[in-house]
């Protein structure tokens, strides 16, 4: 199979802060949160914006999943069922990702490391500079379970909306093929509660880990999406001074 890590988007007009991320060397940067707090969404911009490959292990397993592989069909039933893949798996597939030459000049890893033993293994691989910083995207727990408890998605053709921020053109029915909404039985307020409190519990030692290393940068993830992203790159100091 060929090209899996994606190659940076948009990658017109390089701007000053994909010259200021490269001037150092090879980069790096792992974007942790919790689910919900726009990681993916942030990572593709972080992608494009500063010419690095988005390493997404989640977009990676269900590429995967689609194409038959081997380890697609491993990945399936953990997946099915909310649970992390054996750190080996991951790892030796992460692994065999950064050799490729979309990561040569740097990646930003979303959904890994997901555990302490992820995160060994990547600065065994890497060395020990090899993670430039770790971005920890934050926004109050009362956001994320409104943000996740108004999902609605499709029956028929599972497209997704939200009650609040994309709600469908009649309430109920699908904008595309006009199926009945339904809420994800784990969407529900009182189950979003349980996953974020048990998805929290998992961050900590990771959060320990790298803040160990003095890597660590919380962002605030509790604005709007440019805003997010202007302040992650304010906060690894690749914003140009504005003039
Ligand atoms: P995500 O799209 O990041 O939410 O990941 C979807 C699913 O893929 C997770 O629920 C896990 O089953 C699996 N997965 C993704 N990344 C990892 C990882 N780093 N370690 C173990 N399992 C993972």
């Amino acid at each position: 199979m060929s090209g899996r890590a994606t190659a940076p988007r948009g990658a017109r007009g390089a701007s000053d802060a994909r010259v200021a991320a490269g001037s150092q060397g090879v980069a790096r940067f792992v974007l942790l949160g919790l689910v919900g707090v726009g990681k993916g969404t942030q990572a593709k911009r972080l992608s494009a914006r500063l010419g690095l490959a988005h390493l997404a292990t989640g977009d990676l397993l269900r590429r995967h999943q689609e194409e038959g592989t081997e380890l697609g069909l491993l990945a399936k039933g953990y997946m099915e069922r909310g649970e992390l893949l054996p750190d080996d798996v991951v790892i030796r597939m992460v692994l065999g990702e950064l050799e490729k030459e979309a990561c040569r000049p740097g990646c930003i890893f979303d959904g890994f490391p997901r555990t302490v033993e992820q995160a060994l293994a990547l600065d065994r691989a890497v060395g020990p500079e090899g993670v430039r910083k770790v971005l920890y995207l934050q926004v109050p727990e009362e956001v994320l379970l409104r943000r996740l408890s108004g999902r609605l998605v499709c029956r028929r053709c599972q497209t997704p909306y939200h009650r609040e921020s994309a709600p469908p053109r009649v309430e109920g029915k699908c904008d595309v093929c006009r199926g009945e909404l339904y809420q994800r039985a784990d969407d529900r307020p009182e189950v979003v509660g349980r996953r974020l409190q048990v998805q929290q519990e998992e961050l900590v030692p990771l959060l320990n880990y790298y803040a160990r290393q003095g890597k660590l940068l919380r962002v605030n993830g509790d604005l709007g999406m440019e805003a997010v992203e202007e302040a992650i790159l304010a906060a690894l100091g690749l914003l140009a001074p504005r003039g």
